[in-house]
């Protein structure tokens, strides 16, 4: 097994030991009750999973088939860490039926993505997304707000695959049909906090920037739930800032109280929305992009169109990571404020 495959797979394991323990040493015993209702168990089960994969990794018998005792794809490793059986192995028809699947919800997934950017007065737009397998757990989208002023929403699935991919358009269908029904991003993720808590049960969480951009005033509100912060330009000090998290990600605990901040653009102002799939690129010393490369990268190119800011920035993880191809899903949206 490639070890770089086994090093992410390490790196997303030790995240979510890490969100699990700090639950169980953080939350309160109504809190766990609430989050774990009559299934109580469900979480140390869960961890113990994740430490048996871990130590699957340090032993290098992660992935190993139980029929061929080869290693399963990686791929397939990668959808699901706890596989055992090679995709081989299954009936001509089971296979069949399994990559049509696969073929029918990449098709979906594609729909579900905005085809075209909004207009926007004052504002320019440009969007990009890209999975690294068949199917991604990043989503972003544009929606309006029951008073008619923009919303914004980058999100990134905890995992890959199906299942990521089935989540990421249940969050869709979820924002689509509150944002009409009020202008709070807050109210919105409490509601889907509320409902995804008791449906994903900790095995995957999903961090959420949901954002109301009023063109009139030029003022952004969001609510930053465990997402990577997004970088805003300003262009008067010519510097680059980060709008951090104001809350937990999505499907991590009962209690939810987000907090909403707001910030006002100034002519030439810039604002960057990204997932992980762009700081977290490997270059071949593992050494991560992180996020003073893609402020020094946007500063670099701040003068060109939304599109082209994007592709700069796409190029210059690239370059980093020695243009192998990308481990994770890259999805980002660039709005410049004229001026
Ligand atoms: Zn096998």
């Amino acid at each position: 097994m490639a070890i770089d495959i086994y090093e992410r797979i390490q790196a997303s394991l030790d995240e979510k030991r890490q969100n699990v323990t700090e639950f169980l040493e953080t939350a309160t015993e109504t809190e766990k009750d609430i989050c774990l209702g009559a299934d109580e168990h469900c979480i140390d089960t869960h961890l113990h999973v994740i430490e048996t994969s871990i130590e699957k990794i340090e032993d290098e018998t992660l992935g190993f088939c139980v029929v061929c005792h080869g290693y399963v794809d990686s791929s397939h490793l990668e959808m699901d860490y706890t596989a055992s059986v090679c995709l081989d192995h299954y009936s001509d028809e089971e296979r069949r039926r399994l990559e049509a699947e696969l073929e029918l919800s990449q098709i979906v997934q594609r729909a579900l993505l905005p085809q075209r950017m909004p207009n926007i007065e004052g504002v320019e737009l440009a969007a990009f997304s890209r999975p690294s397998e068949i199917i991604g757990g990043d989503y972003f989208d544009f929606f309006k707000f029951r008073d008619g002023t923009h919303g914004l929403v980058i999100a990134d699935v905890s995992g890959h695959g199906v299942s990521a991919g089935m989540l990421m358009s249940s969050l869709q269908t979820a924002l689509r049909t509150m944002a009409p029904d009020t202008d709070s991003p807050a109210e919105i993720l409490e509601r889907i906090n509320r409902f995804y808590i008791h449906n994903i049960n900790f095995t995957t969480f999903v961090t959420v920037f949901l954002a109301r951009f009023d063109p009139t005033s030029r003022t952004l509100t969001y609510v930053n739930s465990g997402h990577n912060p997004p970088a805003v330009f300003r262009k008067d000090d010519n510097e680059v800032n980060w709008l951090t998290r104001t809350a937990p990600a999505i499907g991590l605990a009962e209690i939810y109280h987000p907090k909403t901040e707001t910030i006002t653009f100034s002519d030439g102002d810039a604002l960057l929305l990204y997932t992980d799939g762009v700081t977290e690129a490997f270059n071949i010393g593992m050494e991560q992009f992180g996020q003073e490369r893609l402020a020094e990268l946007l500063l670099q190119n701040i003068d060109l169109r939304a599109s082209d800011i994007l592709q700069a920035v796409l190029q210059g993880v690239s370059v980093f990571g020695n243009h192998q191809s990308l481990a994770d899903d890259v999805t980002m949206i660039a709005m410049k404020i004229s001026g």
